[in-house]
C-alpha cells in the first residue's frame, strides 16, 4: 500500500560504521580540555579540514526527522559527520501523544542518534555534540555553539562555548510551537513536541488524579484539577484528546471510580478541527470525539492564567492540565540567521535545498521553505516532508563528494541532478476508541480516497509500527500496545 511508503525506512542496518583510520587528529581540538565560556574569550573546537589529508566534514544541526534521515544516508567513507543538537535522540513524533497517558513508554518513541549513525560515536573525526548552535559565519565556514548542561544546580557544569568549522553545513533545526504572543502560554501550558513534554503531561495528569481523591479538597477544586484542556484542533491536539478520552474510558472509569464523574476533556479550536482533512473525515472525527466525551469548544484563547484560561468572548475556563498545540513557526535561532527567508520566516532554500546566499550551506525540514523566486509552494511542517528532504540531502552530498566537491568552496560547477520534488502521500490521525482517519488525497483541493473507522485505525497502527526507526523500538511499541490491551495503562506516578 502506498501509505506504507509515507516514510522511507530508517533501519539501522544501512548505517555504515567508519573504518578506523589514524588521520585527522592534528586538527581535532575537541579533545583538548575545554575552558568554560567564563574563562576563555576564543572558544575551542574543530579546525577546518585539510583537503588531500582529511575527509571533508559535514556538520548537521539537529536530530529530528530531517537531520537523522540525512545522517543515516550519508556515506561515512566520503565524509566525517559532526552532529550538534540539544538532544541525543530522535523522537518518533507520530506516537508521542500515546506516551502521555501510558499507552506507550517514553523510550519506545526515542531513538538514540548513535544507533541511527554509529560513526558519530565511534569513528575518528565524527562526533555528536550535545549543544545548541548559536550563530553561523558562512564566510569562514564556522558554527558557534553552546553546550546544553543540566540547568542551574550547583553540581552541574556551566554551559561553555565552542566552534566547529564545516565543509558542508546542513541546518535541520526544526520549528517551535506557536503561541501567537498570548500571555501566560509559555508559563502555564505544556507543549507536546519532545519526550520531556510528554513526561511532564503524564506526571501532571497522574498528580491531579491522585490529589483529587485526598480529603480536604473542595468539589470545585476537584473539578478544576480533573479538567484537561487541549488548545488546538490540528492532528496533534485531536490525537492527544483521543488518547486522553481512551485513558478515561478504559482506565479511570474502571479503576478510579471515585473520580470518574469529575474528569473531563475540552478541546478548544478557533476554526474547525482537522482543517486539512476531507470534510467527511472532519465530521466523523467530531462525532467520535463527542461520543467519547470530549467537549469541543469554538473559541480563541485570549489569556492564560495559572489555573484558568480566558476566551475572547470572556468565558473563563478553569483547568488542571493545559496542553497547547496550535502549530509551529520559526524558532528564535532560525529568526536570528542572516539568510534570506521564505514567506513565513523559514530559511529560504532553492530547488536543491541550498541556501543561495551562503556557499556550502543547506537546510532541510521544518526550518526551511522554498524562496519565493523558486515559484514552489510552502511545504507543510510534516515528518514525511522532513524525512524525504533528509534523504534527498544525503544523496546530494554524497554525489558532490564523489565528484570531488566535498571540501569547502570546491563544489562550484558540479552537476547536481534533479531538484527536490515533494509528493504528498496522505495524512492519518487517530481519534481514540480504535478509530482513525486516513486521507490519501494529495492536497486539500484534490480528489482521492479517504477512510475512517476501525480499518483506518488498523492501517494507522500498522503503518506507524513499520515506520518506527529501529527493530528495537518496533519491538517495544508492539509489546507496549499488547500490555496496554491486556493489563491496561501504567498509571504509577514515578
Ligand atoms: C506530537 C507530534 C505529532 C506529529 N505527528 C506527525 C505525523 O503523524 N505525521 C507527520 O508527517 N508529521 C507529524 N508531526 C510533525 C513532524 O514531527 C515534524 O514535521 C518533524 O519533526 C520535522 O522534522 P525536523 O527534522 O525538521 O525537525 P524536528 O523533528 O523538530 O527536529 C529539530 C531538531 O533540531 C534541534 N535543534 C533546535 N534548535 C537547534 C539549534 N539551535 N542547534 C542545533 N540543534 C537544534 C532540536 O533539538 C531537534 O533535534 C508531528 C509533530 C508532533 C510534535
Amino acid at each position: 500500500m502506498s501509505l506504507l511508503k509515507v516514510f522511507s525506512r530508517f533501519t539501522s542496518s544501512a548505517a555504515k560504521p567508519l573504518p578506523h583510520s589514524p588521520r585527522g587528529y592534528q586538527s581535532i581540538l575537541s579533545h583538548l580540555p575545554f575552558s568554560t565560556a567564563a574563562t576563555t574569550s576564543t572558544p575551542l573546537g574543530l579546525a577546518p579540514t585539510k583537503p588531500g589529508k582529511e575527509k571533508p566534514r559535514v556538520v548537521v544541526l539537529g536530530t529530528g526527522w530531517a537531520g537523522c534521515r540525512l545522517m543515516k544516508g550519508i556515506d561515512t567513507s566520503l565524509y566525517d559527520v559532526v552532529c550538534i543538537s540539544p538532544r541525543n535522540h530522535m523522537v518518533f513524533t507520530p506516537l508521542l501523544a500515546s506516551t502521555c497517558v501510558g499507552t506507550l513508554e517514553f523510550r519506545s518513541v526515542a531513538e538514540p542518534v548513535a544507533r541511527i549513525q554509529p560513526a558519530i560515536s565511534s569513528a575518528p573525526g565524527s562526533y555528536f555534540y550535545l549543544a545548541r548552535c548559536k550563530s553561523i559565519d558562512s564566510d569562514s565556514h564556522t558554527v558557534f555553539c553552546e553546550t546544553v548542561t543540566d540547568g542551574n544546580g550547583e553540581d552541574t557544569l556551566e554551559p561553555w562555548s565552542f566552534k566547529v568549522a564545516y565543509d558542508k553545513l546542513v541546518i535541520a533545526a526544526g520549528a517551535e510551537a506557536l503561541t501567537f504572543g498570548i500571555r501566560g502560554v509559555k508559563e502555564h501550558a505544556i507543549f507536546l513536541r519532545e519526550v520531556h513534554h510528554a513526561q511532564e503531561i503524564r506526571r501532571k495528569l497522574l498528580l491531579n488524579l491522585m490529589l483529587s481523591d485526598v480529603p480536604g479538597i473542595s468539589e470545585e477544586e476537584k473539578r478544576r484539577l480533573l479538567h484537561c484542556v487541549v488548545v488546538g484542533g490540528g492532528p496533534t491536539g485531536v490525537e492527544f484528546s483521543g488518547e486522553l478520552s481512551d485513558f478515561i474510558i478504559k482506565d479511570v472509569r474502571e479503576r478510579y471510580t471515585h473520580v470518574k464523574d469529575y474528569i473531563r476533556v475540552t478541546l478548544i479550536e478557533a476554526n474547525e478541527i482537522l482543517s486539512s482533512f476531507d470534510v467527511r473525515l472532519r465530521q466523523y472525527a467530531t462525532k467520535q470525539l463527542t461520543k467519547s466525551g470530549v467537549r469541543l469548544v469554538r473559541g480563541i484563547v485570549k489569556d492564560v492564567q495559572p489555573q484558568t484560561l480566558i476566551l475572547d468572548d470572556g468565558t473563563e475556563v478553569p483547568y488542571g492540565l493545559l496542553v497547547w498545540s496550535t502549530g509551529v513557526g520559526p524558532s528564535p535561532f532560525v529568526g536570528s540567521l542572516q539568510f534570506p527567508k521564505s514567506p513565513g520566516g523559514r530559511i529560504g532554500v532553492d530547488e536543491h535545498l541550498r541556501v543561495p546566499s551562503a556557499q556550502d550551506v543547506f537546510s532541510v525540514g521544518d526550518c526551511c521553505g522554498f524562496l519565493e523566486s523558486t515559484g514552489k509552494p510552502a511545504l507543510p511542517a510534516l515528518a514525511q516532508v522532513a524525512e524525504r528532504q533528509g534523504k534527498f540531502m544525503a544523496g546530494l552530498l554524497n554525489q558532490i563528494a564523489r565528484a570531488g566537491g566535498g571540501h569547502a568552496n570546491s563544489s562550484g560547477g558540479i552537476e547536481l541532478g534533479a531538484p527536490f520534488h515533494y509528493r504528498h502521500l496522505g495524512s492519518m490521525a487517530t481519534v481514540g476508541r480504535y478509530k482513525a482517519l486516513v486521507d490519501l488525497r494529495q492536497s486539500k483541493e484534490a480528489k482521492g480516497l479517504s477512510l475512517a473507522g476501525f480499518v483506518s485505525w488498523f492501517v494507522w497502527r500498522s503503518a506507524y509500527l513499520t515506520r518506527v526507526i529501529s527493530w528495537r523500538n518496533r519491538f517495544y511499541v508492539a509489546i507496549n500496545w499488547l500490555t496496554t490491551l491486556v493489563f491496561g495503562r501504567d498509571i504509577s506516578r514515578i
